[in-house]
């Protein structure tokens, strides 16, 4: 078994889709890597990509061929100012050429040099091929596979002994949420603190306060950023912001300046159950108007399943504990990190593999875990929550309407959130000693299920809604 970090799991990236947009930048910087390594960067003269399967059906609504583009063009997904984009991407389409990991001019027309092929490879559905003609007229290409979450690989899997090898060092180390119970028993400790014993293995704590501090903050920024923008989606579907309306309703007359004193003001609102559930949503179609938008989000497990996770923190923080810190900020992301990696172990967390189960469904599983610990929930009740939460997700298909993170998108994590906590209030008043499907089984329900579903419903955009709505009437 690989090693699967926190950091594998929550990732900071760039919207709209972490399998179609940050996936494929990734892929992109990875192929530079490639060229330095083997010495031929320097001597290359002409380049292309051939996006394939699912990358090239929903490519266009999902931005893969600016995230193409960014990559070749040598920025950082993380830091790479989102504000920059369109300017970058302009000067690409007027002057037909892109400065190779900014340092090598080439000729690049993006709608010769970018091939969007109908074909699936046979590997992963995500497959992408990135090809360079050097000066002296060989041909070099490297194929990359975007297997949901901005998680990249090769059919050769270079890395995959480096991966075995940490899962092999890790005090803990877990496949399945039976183990992960059997240590915490054994042990004597939440899920959070096992899981902390096995990120310890990797990075020392204070990089791992850190990392997780500045995931927190892109999740508040961008929660603070769609909640406070109006106006509609980029993408030709004219859909309305909605966050910014639902917290100034909810907010009301509260001054504040900064997602710190919001977060303050929102506690002083009187919240009743309708309230409770406008804010919740509110705080996840922010999210994912912001990814909607291109802008910076926090991957969690996807991102087009960006929102559930930070609308649930969030939750706790302004409705149940409005003494919570970023101890239990940790706790939470932890502990939803650990749930999302035995997903991706034993089953998927790429829509393009298992539809929206395995992108929503997985984001609502991990915060219902996450929240349970953090209401006091035993391991055993936290697996519990998971599991609910996936258990009414299944079949869960993904069929975005022109190919766009949008619809039904943005409202999914509103109702995953809401899911998570409603699957977290009822395994916290159950005893799992009685629980009928233990996770790992629901687990592997997910997978038969996603392995069942035809391809029109795996981020294809070929049936569902994406086909019984039409563009037109959006
Ligand atoms: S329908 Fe679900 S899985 Fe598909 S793009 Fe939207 S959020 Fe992702």
């Amino acid at each position: 078994m690989e090693s699967i970090s926190v950091f594998d799991m929550l990732k900071i990236g760039v919207g709209p889709s972490s399998s179609h947009t940050l996936g494929p930048w990734r892929a992109a910087l990875r192929w530079i890597g490639e060229l330095k390594e083997k010495g031929n960067f320097e001597k290359v003269a002409e380049i292309s990509v051939d996006l394939y399967g699912s990358l090239s059906l929903t490519g266009k609504g999902h931005a893969t061929d600016l995230a193409v583009m960014l990559g070749l063009s040598g920025f950082d997904p993380v830091t790479f100012p989102i504000e920059n984009i369109e300017k970058e991407i302009d000067f690409i389409n007027s002057e037909n050429k892109l400065k190779l990991n900014g340092e090598l001019e080439v000729p690049f027309f993006p709608k010769q040099n970018i091939i969007f092929n109908r074909k699936f490879l046979e590997f992963h559905p995500n497959g992408m091929t990135f090809r360079a003609t050097l000066k002296d007229g060989s041909k070099k290409s490297s194929s990359f596979y975007s297997i949901g979450g901005g998680f990249t690989v090769k059919k050769e899997r270079k890395r995959k002994k480096i991966k075995l090898a940490k899962f092999a060092q890790f005090p803990f180390p877990i496949e399945k949420g039976t183990e992960l119970l059997a240590y915490c028993k054994a042990e004597g400790k939440s899920i959070s603190e096992i899981v902390l014993e096995n990120e310890k293995s990797l990075r020392s704590e204070a990089e791992i306060n850190d990392g997780l501090k500045k995931i927190w903050d892109v999740m508040l920024d961008s929660m603070y950023v769609g909640a406070h923008t109006e106006g509609t989606l980029p993408g030709g579907l004219n859909v309305t912001r909605r966050a910014f309306e639902m917290n100034k309703n909810l907010i009301g007359d509260s001054k504040y300046t900064n997602a710190e004193e919001w977060i303050a003001a929102i506690r002083n609102t009187e919240v009743k159950f309708r309230q409770i559930l406008k804010w919740v949503s509110c705080f996840a179609l922010a999210v994912n108007e912001v990814n909607a938008s291109l802008g910076r989000v926090v991957t969690a497990p996807t991102n087009g399943s960006a929102g559930v996770i930070p609308a649930v923190m969030m939750y706790y923080m302004v409705i149940e504990n409005h003494d919570a810190n970023f101890e239990d900020v940790l706790k939470f992301l932890l502990t939803a990190g650990e749930i999302g990696s035995i997903f991706k172990k034993g089953a998927t967390i790429s829509a393009a593999m298992g539809g929206c189960q395995a992108e929503i469904g997985v984001s609502s599983s991990m915060a219902a875990g996450a929240l349970c610990e953090l209401m006091g929930g035993t391991p055993e009740q936290c697996l519990m929550a998971s599991e609910i939460a996936m258990e009414h997700h299944l079949g869960m298909t993904c069929d975005p309407i022109a190919g766009l993170v949008q619809i039904p998108c943005i409202e999914r994590n509103a109702m995953g959130a809401i899911k998570a906590i409603n699957a977290c209030e009822m395994a916290l008043d159950s005893d799992p000693s009685k629980a009928k499907v233990p996770l790992d089984k629901v687990i592997a329900t997910m997978w038969e299920t996603a392995k069942d579903m035809t391809s029109k419903y795996k981020e294809t955009s070929e049936g569902g809604l994406a086909v019984q709505v039409n563009i037109s009437d959006c």
